[in-house]
């Protein structure tokens, strides 16, 4: 049994802030009390405390070496994934527990971990390090075990490509694509990491977007998801170019329609970025309750475009948010990330974006596209508890007179206020500082091992550099979208 006390607390997102003394226990994973306490009975720390249900990153890929950092600058996503195998080979769990000791320390108690293989060909490996990680830490990982397999290269035929690309390229390239098809079947590679499940780690089906999985395969994983109950969870329509592709290969708007045809649209289904919904593809994704994980700073740092929030809204899709590993500041930073969210959408040319639709999204529908619907992202007994603290003294500190937290919690909160987290009961951050790893000796030692292993010389940047530039091309004589 722990309690925790605070000077306000945020008992439901829907709901305003309660700005009142406040008491809550826990035992055993999940909330037994939440009882008002009087300001007096608070000492000084749990004066300024705000206690708000644990943050949920809706999208990322656990980058414990930030892109920038081995050299794979921002750029439109289709030229900065060529860019991406710069990453040096590095030992998976210090990439994990990296990734995730900051996620922790920015609040974030629940997260969608897309999984980028360093080598497909340890997939199970690779995921055994995730799994620690994710228990070490102490936050809730759902890892989209990745299925790819279709338009490695590039979306469309990469015969051109292939043929204009000087040797080597052009044979480093081929084996690239040779390395991306699927090594075993769906069943068979869910069967083998379930095993590596816990109360912190959650298998989720991981067809990374439509244009990247063959046909057969996405309607696999609809079947499997339909009769398991799995949860899903799928890159979808991040940039105007895989519109352009969808609509060569499927018609106008025929891309959402398809994958509602085999089954993949459901409330057990969650997609990231959608900046390139139309408001059909909106109405349909809403009726089948999936939950989009908007990522404005990636969307951003790739050049994709801002997703139509405002159609999104009025259709009734529900959203949440993710980092996608790409923050504006490049710190992992959930709060500021929401703030962007907020900013770039309350009122500009659109409706006003309501304070309880924000919190939602990042207490609530986040977390339930993680875990399920476990009836967390609430401060109530009975709840799961997974709750974050904030320490409200710097927010405050020029506060004049008596005035609602709220417009100053929006405005001026980040990670740097992060006082302390609990997942399933358990403390994991305190004072700011994650407890279940030495995450600053956990960095450097993730540095120092990847500065031993970075293997880019000149000749391969150079090689980097011309395959950016034939994908380029590619997509400038619209290779991607020639019916
Ligand atoms: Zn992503």
């Amino acid at each position: 049994m722990e309690s925790i006390r605070a000077a306000a607390y945020l008992a439901d997102p829907s709901q305003p802030l309660v700005e009142s003394g406040v008491e809550v226990r826990i035992d055993g994973g999940r909330i037994c009390a939440v009882e008002l306490v009087p300001p007096e009975a608070l000492d000084g720390v749990e004066a300024t405390r705000l206690l708000m249900p644990a943050l949920a990153n809706a999208h990322d890929h656990g980058r414990g070496l930030r892109t920038l950092s081995y050299g794979a600058e921002d750029h439109r996503l289709e030229e900065w994934l060529i860019a991406l195998s710069r990453h040096p080979s590095v030992d998976p769990y210090l990439v994990a527990a990296a990734a995730f000791g900051r996620m922790a320390e920015t609040g974030v108690g629940a997260l969608n971990h897309c999984h980028v293989t360093q080598d497909p060909s340890r997939l199970f490996e690779e995921a055994v390090a995730v799994s620690r990680a994710a228990q070490d830490v102490g936050l809730h990982v759902a890892f989209a075990v990745p299925f790819g397999g279709r338009n490695p290269l590039v979306y469309g035929d990469p015969a051109d490509l292939l043929a204009n690309l000087p040797e080597p390229d052009r044979s480093i390239a081929r084996d690239q694509i040779d390395s991306l098809r699927l090594s075993a079947s769906v069943p068979d590679r869910m069967e083998r990491l379930a095993a590596l499940e816990h109360d912190y780690f959650h298998l989720q089906l991981g067809p990374i977007a439509p244009q990247w999985v063959p046909e057969p395969v996405l309607a696999e994983i609809a079947d499997i998801s339909a009769r398991t109950g799995r949860r899903v969870h799928m890159h979808l329509l991040e940039t105007s170019r895989q519109r352009e592709w969808a609509t060569a290969t499927y018609g106008k708007g025929g891309l959402v329609g398809y994958l509602d045809r085999i089954g993949l649209l459901s409330p057990r289904l969650s997609v990231a970025h959608a900046v390139w919904l139309d408001p059909s593809d909106c109405a349909l994704l809403a009726e089948r309750g999936v939950t989009v994980s908007i990522n404005l700073s990636s969307n951003m740092r790739l050049r994709s475009g801002a997703p139509p929030l405002a159609t999104m809204r009025a259709a009734g899709l529900r959203f949440a948010i993710g980092l996608d590993g790409m923050s504006f500041d490049d710190d992992e930073d959930m709060l500021r990330e929401a703030r962007l969210l907020w900013r770039l959408h309350d009122g500009v040319g659109q409706p006003p974006l309501p304070t309880s639709e924000l919190l939602d999204a990042l207490c609530r529908s986040g977390r339930e596209a993680i875990v399920g619907d476990t009836a967390g992202g609430r401060i109530v007994t009975g709840a799961p508890a997974d709750l974050l603290a904030i320490d409200l003294s710097r927010i405050v500190h020029d506060q004049v007179g008596a005035f609602p937290l709220m417009p100053l919690f929006l405005s001026r909160v980040t990670r740097s206020d992060v006082d302390a987290l609990w997942v399933n009961g358990r403390r994991t951050v305190e004072r700011g500082r994650c407890l279940g790893i030495d995450l600053p000796a956990i960095e450097d030692a993730l540095l120092a091992e990847a500065r031993a292993a970075a293997r880019i010389d000149d000749a391969a940047v150079e090689r980097i550099d011309r395959l950016q530039q034939a994908v380029q091309a590619h997509y400038e004589s619209h290779g991607h979208c020639e019916c």
